[in-house]
């Protein structure tokens, strides 16, 4: 039976992963969340044996859990602290660099990595992967598209891969005009069309900067140079994820868009088990892929420029863009603003080469404070 840490088990990913957990009987032993909240309570009562994290608490967080009888740990060490006891399987749920110590923790101890949270990756992936090679933990991608590459690569020489395409399926805006982008709200922005997510990962997908995250997670995961990843959107968001062999064969992993299927895999690899997912009808699907239109989003070639330029400008990137997606979902910024806000903070912010979790989060650290002054000096700036 499989123990496992739930961190940021409120959002999407951690109610699905909660919902396999049952699933599969495993044994709950923490579940983290921001704050605490009716969901987080009614969570308690459901897994009475886990303990439970609050990682920002307010005024009154013993209150909202009162009676539920569970465990308390609060503050972010203590998320920290229960991703670093060792024997569990570590889902990391958590959204924004906010979850980059309890990955490195997690990997320091040897545990399994069941990693969501692709800003581990991004701000920190010389820091994780390090971690992940001296501490003899394992890193397996719950980022679908990362899940799909995963799997393909079971049994494969990684120096036979030619080049791998992420699939993108293009988001609420595909085929608009910047023109039209610019009266584009956020309620809108929040509608995508294939998967049903947290509100940062649903505004990166309307930008196309979720792609540029997820070239960086792979460059990390799988030790590619950039020039091998490339991205192709799909808007049925049916294949997955794509690799290409050297001897010019190609192979693909589809299914219907479930988040359960890579969460699960993450946890039971290198087995497979049944899951209760609709089963993909071939006959009557039409699956279409089209290049990305990098002018219009011009965040995926942010994320090529700072994943190129490495050591912590990919940190800055991501903490800009935390910073510029919250602004534009208080009203505060436009829609095109946000990676017009994400390359003046690149610009500004100089790089460096991290060494540790700490040097990361100095980096995203000024990153936010340089786009935070970028937003309230530009207010709207392209509207
Ligand atoms: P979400 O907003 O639905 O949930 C985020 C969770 O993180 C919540 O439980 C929240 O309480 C918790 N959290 C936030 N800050 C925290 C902190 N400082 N300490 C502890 N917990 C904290 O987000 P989501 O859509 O579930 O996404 C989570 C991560 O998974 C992101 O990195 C996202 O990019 C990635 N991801 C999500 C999906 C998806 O389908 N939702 C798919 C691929 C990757
Ligand atoms: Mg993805």
């Amino acid at each position: 039976m499989t123990d496992l840490v739930v961190l940021g088990a409120t959002g999407s990913i951690g109610t699905q992963t909660l919902e396999v957990a049952k699933r599969l009987d495993c044994t709950v032993r923490a579940i983290a969340a921001r704050s605490p909240s009716p969901a987080l309570r009614a969570l308690a009562a459901e897994w009475p044996d886990a303990v439970i994290v609050v990682a920002e608490p307010a005024a009154g967080s013993e209150d909202v859990l009162a009676g539920t009888g569970n465990e308390l740990l609060v503050g972010p060490e203590a998320v920290v602290a229960v991703a670093g006891e060792g024997g569990a399987v570590v889902v990391n749920g958590i959204v924004g660099s906010a979850g980059l110590a309890a990955s490195v923790a997690a990997l320091d101890a040897g545990n399994r990595l069941a990693l969501a949270n692709k800003e581990s990756l991004v701000a920190g992936g010389s820091v994780v992967t390090a971690a992940r090679d001296s501490g003899g933990g394992e890193l397996i991608p719950v980022d679908s598209e990362h899940s799909a590459i995963w799997q393909l690569l079971v049994g494969e020489d990684p120096a036979t891969i030619r080049r791998i395409v992420l699939t993108a399926s293009g988001g609420p805006f595909r085929g608009l005009t910047r023109d039209a982008l610019t009266v584009v709200t956020p309620e809108e922005a929040l509608e995508h069309p294939t998967w049903s997510m947290g509100r940062r990962i649903t505004i990166d997908s309307a930008t196309l900067m979720n792609k540029a995250f997820e070239v960086i997670e792979a460059h990390h995961l799988f030790g590619l140079d950039y020039s091998a990843i490339d991205v192709v959107v799909h808007p049925q968001s049916v294949v997955h994820s794509l690799v290409e062999f050297v001897d010019g064969a190609v192979t693909a992993e589809l299914g219907v868009p479930d988040m359960r299927v890579p969460i699960q895999y993450a946890i039971t690899y290198p087995e497979r088990v049944s899951a209760p997912v609709e089963p993909l009808s071939l006959t009557g699907l039409d699956l279409t892929f089209e290049p990305p239109d990098v002018d219009t989003f011009p965040g995926l070639a942010l994320g090529y420029e700072a994943g190129r330029a490495g050591g912590t400008a990919p940190a800055v990137l991501n903490a800009a863009d935390e910073v510029a997606v919250a602004a534009f979902l208080d009203g505060r910024i436009g829609f095109l603003d946000i990676p017009a806000v994400v390359a003046r903070t690149l610009e500004e912010v100089p790089h460096t080469v991290p060494g540790t979790v700490a040097d990361v989060l100095a980096a995203d650290a000024a990153a936010r404070d340089t786009a935070r002054n970028v937003v309230a000096a530009h207010p709207r700036m392209r509207r």
